[in-house]
């Protein structure tokens, strides 16, 4: 007799799919194949396992709970070839431990939204192992990575994901598509490492993300008081940015040009 499935557990925050429809969207907007090297975090109860496995002959999946991730190949059949669960928590999982993927890693997954920002930022870190990622996040989180200057979602989540990968926002999905049914809409985002040309890039990538941080962590402040403690008023206008300009008014290439001259100006402090 099969064994019966443990009830939905909030703080993993488990809302399962059970949609065939929308999973079947899903499966086609990663495109399995055989050859590619698939992550699936999150992989539950295994409604988008089962159909990625099928395609691709082989993924690793990534699940903390581990009543879980002990069903997961009895439920898929038994011991499914191809498949290698790692029971641990996604945030101290590192891509590098599954050795080569010569043409880079697709990370898929319908997000455990507790931990969706701080996952992205640690993807992020990883970027240069990954061809492409699509996710289902909470619609709101979606929004915020998407979100262009100007705009009141726009801050230092649009930034780092947008100076890291291109986006593509595909499709948004309504609470009836999930066991239980979440409060909230969700979207399907793919994101695209981009690999940057030189004078587009961050001299420092950790000053890059020292600078963003800084700038949105308040917001209402001007970048001369925000970014004190990094650089002058000279700096900022040196590179034709106003310092009296609010963070959320510069592009990603604002950015850039900021960060590269506080990097300039510390080596020739240093
Ligand atoms: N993929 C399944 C589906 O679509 O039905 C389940 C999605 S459910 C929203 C999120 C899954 O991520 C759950 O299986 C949960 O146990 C798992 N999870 C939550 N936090 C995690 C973490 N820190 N590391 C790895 N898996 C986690």
């Amino acid at each position: 007799m099969a064994a019966s499935l443990p009830p939905p557990r909030k703080r993993y925050g488990q809302h399962f799919l059970h949609d065939p429809a929308i999973i079947a969207r899903i499966v086609e907007a990663i495109g399995p194949r055989p050859g590619r090297r698939i992550v699936e975090i999150g992989p539950g109860r295994g409604a988008l396992t089962a159909p990625l496995l099928e395609a691709a002959c082989a993924l690793d999946v990534v699940e903390i709970d581990r009543e879980l991730a002990a069903m997961l190949p009895a439920r898929l059949g038994t011991t499914p070839q191809g498949l290698r669960v790692h029971c641990q928590d996604v945030l101290d999982f590192r891509l590098g431990e599954l050795g080569t993927a010569p043409s880079g890693y697709d990370v898929v997954g319908n997000l455990p939204y507790n931990i969706s920002t701080p996952l992205i930022f640690h993807l992020l870190r990883q970027a240069d192992l990954i061809r492409t990622m699509v996710f289902m996040l909470q619609k709101e989180v979606a929004d915020r990575i998407a979100a262009p200057p100007d705009n009141k979602q726009y801050g230092r989540l649009s930034v780092m994901v947008q100076y890291h990968c291109l986006v593509d926002r595909l499709f948004t999905i309504g609470p009836g598509a999930f066991t239980p049914p979440p409060k909230v809409e969700s979207t399907v985002i793919r994101l695209t490492p981009r690999r940057r040309a030189a004078g587009e890039r961050a001299l420092n990538e950790a000053d890059f993300s020292a600078v963003v941080a800084r700038a949105f962590s308040t917001r209402r402040k001007t970048l001369r008081n925000a970014l004190r403690d990094f650089c002058n008023t000279e700096d900022i206008l040196g590179v034709g940015i106003d310092p009296g300009a609010r963070a959320e008014t510069l592009s990603v290439a604002d950015f850039v040009r900021l960060s590269n001259a506080i990097a300039t100006v510390r080596c020739r402090v240093m």
